[in-house]
């Protein structure tokens, strides 16, 4: 079905000089696609379909999902490449610590932890008549590469926050180390420890969206910004929205201002649905407090916009740098 097809030609050789990577994100849905010179050839793959059940793949055991990768995998080699040549690489990205091919950490696909992934997902492939490298990658660093793709600037260092369900933290360029930014401890209330991983203080206890609605059990997320920002509201619920809104934004300033301390000055892109919380001035008024020595005030703060194919494209990247570093 897939690599029955040999084409030969001009259209083939060009296709040839290329890198041809497949990326692939693991999030509520697998996005599979086809990357030539760091552009999405074709249209995403998307499994499960939007109508179909999406906690399917939460709840699916490793082989399962192992094997679902893999057949969006060939389907997209199969699509748009079969038979022209042989693929450099394939990239996979999800949330999680990963760290040699190994999930050691990963509290929204719990029945990953401890797989070896790239391996399982190597040999998993070549049973199905595809050699091909295999890198697995931490999915916000997935989103670090692919922005630094899209804006030109593969050589220059570029950090960013994912705010969403949790708080994600990616580094680009790629660098050996555990990078668990989301993580980072912002204060030392012992009454903030709403964080995913169970810890206390941390960003993510305070920024991420389940832990906003742990915290206001009677609000959702978006009326507590909405509550702040009313100027006709007044009394105790008000002061809490507010006091609240200035925390989230002192939390994320505080994790850019110690990442800027041991990382230096660079730019910092700001994605995820929660975008839409932040007050940029705020933001950058709180960063500026806290970081005050002068050869590290060169950093920018940005809000991008976030879309799938940009986590593709940077998981496809950072999986064929694997097979250059390799
Ligand atoms: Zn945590």
């Amino acid at each position: 079905m897939r690599t029955g097809v040999v084409r030969t030609g001009r259209a083939c050789q060009k296709a040839e000089e290329m890198a041809k990577t497949i990326g692939v994100v693991l999030s509520e849905r697998i996005a599979a696609g086809l990357i030539v010179d760091h552009r999405i050839v074709g249209a995403l793959r998307l499994y499960p379909h939007e109508s179909d059940n999406e906690s399917g793949l939460v709840e699916m055991h490793t082989e399962g999902l192992i094997e679902a990768i893999c057949e969006q995998v060939i389907l997209t080699a199969g699509a748009k490449d079969a038979g022209c040549s042989e693929l450099t690489a394939v990239g996979v990205a999800l949330p999680g610590l990963i760290r040699n091919g190994v999930v050691e950490e990963a509290p929204n696909f719990p029945q990953l932890k401890g797989a070896r992934i790239a391996e399982l997902l190597s040999t998993q492939l070549h049973a199905h008549g595809l050699r091909v490298p295999v890198s697995v990658a931490n999915d916000a660093d997935s989103v670090a590469a692919g922005l630094a793709a899209a804006q030109g600037k593969l050589d220059s260092l570029i950090r960013v926050w994912t705010l969403g369900v949790g708080i994600g933290y990616g580094r680009y360029p790629f660098a050996p180390g555990v990078w668990e930014g989301g993580h980072t401890v912002v204060t030392l209330d012992d009454k903030e420890q709403f964080c995913g991983c169970g810890g206390r203080g941390h960003i993510e206890g305070i920024m991420g969206h389940r832990a906003m609605r742990l915290r206001f059990l009677d609000m959702e997320p978006e009326e507590v910004f909405e509550e702040a920002r009313n100027r006709d509201s007044q009394g105790k619920n008000k002061e809490r929205c507010l006091a609240f809104v200035k925390l989230w934004h002192k939390a994320l300033a505080a994790g850019t201002a110690t990442s800027i301390h041991m990382d230096g000055p660079g730019k910092f892109l700001l994605t995820g649905f929660n975008t839409r919380f932040i007050d940029l001035a705020m933001l950058k008024d709180y960063v500026n407090q806290m970081v005050k020595m002068s050869p590290l005030q060169g950093y920018t703060l940005e809000i991008v916009e976030d879309i799938p194919e940009t986590r593709v494209i940077g998981t496809a990247v950072m999986a064929e740098q694997a097979v250059h570093a390799g």
